[in-house]
């Protein structure tokens, strides 16, 4: 009000210590779920379009709160990853799925590769190690893990970068590009980048087939994706008419709905048991 600059202010003031108090609330909470075992890991599979066969998962974090319930990754992960929680989650979600997947491993189930997102506050020189590690503590072949980065991640100091992923992909992990398409990274540095997979944004899958533009961009991603030597994968697959387009357009893999939702350990070994058999 300009009859009343301080009226404003007070206002502006009150909403800022709410929202703090709220960003507050929820680190604390954070990290009273990580030493509590509040947090669990749900796997949604992907499938290889030429095989029909399931190939992978996707690690998804998920906390479940005692009074609010299950919160999704959307109301902790960006607030973790400005106030640096992410790192300690980052630990936890890779000692998990490591965990399953060696269980998984031992069990004789049939070979996939369990993707894992990685943060960019993650995304440091003590990563290869920490990585290696894991893999070693649990005894599980590098060929299971995967880790998925987004190109924000790839953003920042180019060689620093590209070091760290060299060395992550000389253990033998494979690395893809998440929400490939929505993020600023230079078409010129994805050859140098070591990845083994581009991973369509699930606002481009949307589209399909409807939305032209959609339509151009999945195409040209793929086609160009390949071209490089890299894998493709669609995600937010969700109807039979993008599965067909995407078929039709030489994508590898796909993940979405029309497949399965993100799944506790339990459903998601039953989908791979019933897979294998078919
Ligand atoms: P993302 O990596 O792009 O993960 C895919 C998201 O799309 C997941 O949401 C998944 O449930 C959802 N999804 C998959 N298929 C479909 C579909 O067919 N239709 C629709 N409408 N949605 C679909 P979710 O699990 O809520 O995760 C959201 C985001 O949170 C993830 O996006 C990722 O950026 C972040 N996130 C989740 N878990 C972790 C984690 O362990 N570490 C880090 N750093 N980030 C994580
Ligand atoms: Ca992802
Ligand atoms: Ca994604
Ligand atoms: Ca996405």
């Amino acid at each position: 009000r300009v009859d009343n600059p301080d009226h404003n202010v007070a206002f502006y003031r009150l909403d800022m210590n709410e929202g703090m108090q709220q960003r507050m609330q929820i680190e604390t909470g954070l990290r009273h779920a990580l030493g509590h075992g509040e947090l669990l890991l749900h796997y949604q599979p992907k499938f290889e379009i030429g095989s029909s066969r399931l190939v992978g998962a996707e690690a998804l974090v998920r906390w479940m709160h005692p009074q609010r319930g299950m919160i999704p990754p959307s109301d902790f992960i960006p607030l973790a990853e400005t106030t640096g929680l992410i790192v300690q989650v980052g630990e936890w979600v890779l000692e998990q799925a490591c965990a399953q997947a060696a269980i998984w491993q031992r069990a004789g189930l049939p070979p996939f590769r369990l993707a894992v997102n990685v943060s960019a506050r993650e995304f440091t020189s003590s990563l290869p190690g920490r990585v290696a590690d894991t893999l070693k503590r649990y005894r599980i072949d590098a060929s299971w893990l995967e880790l998925e980065i987004t190109e924000s991640t790839l953003m920042h100091d180019i060689d620093y970068v590209i070091g760290i992923m060299d060395h992550i992909s000389a253990l033998g992990v494979a690395l893809s590009l998440d929400d490939f398409g929505t993020g600023y990274s230079s078409l010129s540095y994805l050859k140098r980048f070591p990845i083994d997979t581009l991973k369509i944004d699930r606002s481009f899958t949307t589209g399909i087939p409807s939305d032209v533009s959609d339509c151009a961009i999945a195409s040209t991603i793929i086609s160009m994706g390949r071209k490089l030597g890299h894998r493709v994968i669609a995600e937010g697959v969700e109807t039979l008419e993008q599965m067909e387009f995407l078929r039709q357009a030489g994508c590898d893999e796909v993940q979405g709905y029309l497949y399965g939702k993100p799944m506790a350990a339990y459903d998601f070994e039953k989908a791979l048991r019933e897979n294998w058999l078919l």
